[in-house]
């Protein structure tokens, strides 16, 4: 199975895991909106413990969304890396860190009840107005 690299802006912060995502969606809630800065942040879900930081640890940084999402940053250039599902274990990659080619795509839009009011979802893909959690 190949590797997918990810990395930061600055190129401080480099990530590496399997291709092997469990999920690949897009997420609409107000709270991905305001941390990505995009009209919706695209995630890949994968066992925490499959991802290794080979570079950059000392650039990372967290911000405790909840008592069950951390959410993690390079301190340097501020680029959104993944969000932690603590009582899970699985990291949601935010896709626009990927330096390399997934071999699946989104395939569902979460949280479109909340969705910016100015974009319009790929209605190719599945909807839900909420989210799994
Ligand atoms: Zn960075
Ligand atoms: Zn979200």
């Amino acid at each position: 199975m190949s590797e997918l690299q990810a990395s930061c802006l600055c190129g401080g912060v480099h990530l590496s895991f399997p291709d092997a995502f469990l999920y690949m969606g897009n997420c609409h809630c107000s709270e991905c909106r305001k941390f990505t800065g995009a009209d919706y942040s695209s995630v890949g879900g994968i066992e925490a413990e499959k991802v290794t930081v080979t570079a950059g640890q000392d650039h990372l940084r967290y911000y405790d969304k909840s008592a069950e999402t951390v959410l993690a940053f390079c301190g340097h250039c501020g680029s959104s890396l993944f969000s932690h599902k603590v009582n899970r274990g699985i990291f949601n990659i935010r896709l626009g860190i990927l330096d390399s080619t997934p071999q699946h795509t989104p395939d569902f839009h979460i949280h479109t009840a909340s969705k910016a009011p100015w974009h319009t979802p790929n209605e190719a893909l599945k909807q839900f107005e909420h989210g799994p959690d």
